[in-house]
């Protein structure tokens, strides 16, 4: 299984979010995309307790897999394979109303009024015929694919306006989830590849696949000034705090803090570097003695390169300890 790691650039586009100061022109472009994001994050996690219903002998579950082809790359959110068939779930997490018209277009209705909205059939249509030829590619069987769109969200109401059949067979919501698979599981019982060659499509399913990476300072054309410096307050947002006798003072909500330093070291590993000095550190943190900083640096056991004024603390598994509190 690979799990539902979190996307990198969801944690990126929140760290920026935060940092970034109010007159910035993109910011609420960048904030709206943050919170798109973890909202289909979310979705995507909630079919997971569903998915730990299934025998896991009999089903291998592929999250975020994002592989190449020659028109570039291509993302699936959650694959179930058997030697049988696969299963790709793309999942939605909108809220509103969505028809399936005779038009072939899913108009999705909400709050804000009609907006039209492009229909998951045809994405989850590409998908299916990207990754065919991708596995054909790769010297695999030709495996049946379905595919599955499911609906996460409980304010959501779907209607199929001319009883397609299509929409019927490939769009669920979540609770119905797992007596599809097996409905599926019974349709496809022909094995179309051994044991062992089904053991190698997962790994080359793994060792293929290509994470996004994505320069989002670089993208939103952010500059290290754009970024609010100090250590924000995690009541009230302002910054920044103030280190005084051992403890972070907020002087907008009075809160206090024991180890607010830790979520700004974790912002700069997010956005500027996974490296840093006691220099840098003092700059950012907006703190002035260089003991205490050197004290706050060394009580994060951090490992270290280098003497004295040199030294370079490495932020890179602080940070990816700091990415799994977020998920
Ligand atoms: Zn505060």
């Amino acid at each position: 299984m690979k799990p539902r790691d979190i996307p990198e650039d969801l944690l990126e586009l929140e760290v920026l979010t935060s940092r970034l100061k109010q007159r910035f022109k993109g910011k609420n472009l960048i904030a709206d995309e943050a919170a798109r994001q973890r909202a289909g994050y979310n979705g995507e996690k909630s079919i997971d307790y569903f998915l730990t219903f299934l025998d896991k002998k009999a089903y291998s579950i592929l999250n975020y897999l994002r592989l190449c082809d020659e028109h570039g790359a291509f993302q699936l959110d959650t694959l179930i394979l058997t030697p049988s068939f696969i299963l790709n779930i793309e999942v939605k997490h909108v809220s509103g109303k969505i028809v399936f018209d005779s038009m072939k277009q899913a108009v999705r209705t909400n709050t804000d009024g009609e907006s039209q909205y492009f229909n998951p059939l045809d994405q989850v249509h590409l998908q299916r015929l990207r990754l065919h030829k991708w596995l054909m590619n790769h010297g695999f069987p030709k495996l049946p694919i379905v595919n599955l769109i499911v609906y996460t969200n409980s304010n959501c109401i779907l209607l199929n306006n001319t009883d397609d059949p299509l929409v019927r067979k490939t769009v669920i919501r979540k609770e119905s989830l797992i007596s599809k698979i097996q409905e599926l599981t019974q349709i496809h019982q022909k094995k179309m590849m051994k044991q062992e060659q089904f053991q190698h499509l997962i790994t080359t399913l793994i060792n293929k696949h290509t994470p996004l990476k994505r320069d989002l300072m670089g993208e939103f054309g952010v500059k290290v000034n754009h970024l609010r410096q100090g250590v924000i307050c995690i009541e009230c947002s302002g910054s920044p705090m103030k280190w005084n006798r051992g403890k972070w003072f907020c002087a907008f909500c009075k809160n206090i803090s024991n180890d607010a330093h830790i979520n700004a070291l974790y912002d700069y590993s997010m956005l500027i570097n996974t490296e840093i000095t006691n220099r840098q550190a003092r700059e950012f943190l907006q703190i002035e003695g260089t003991r205490i900083m050197h004290r706050l640096l060394k009580n994060m056991n951090l490992p270290e390169v280098g003497k004295t004024s040199d030294r370079k603390y490495n932020l890179a598994e602080f940070r990816q300890r700091e990415m799994k509190k977020r998920m």
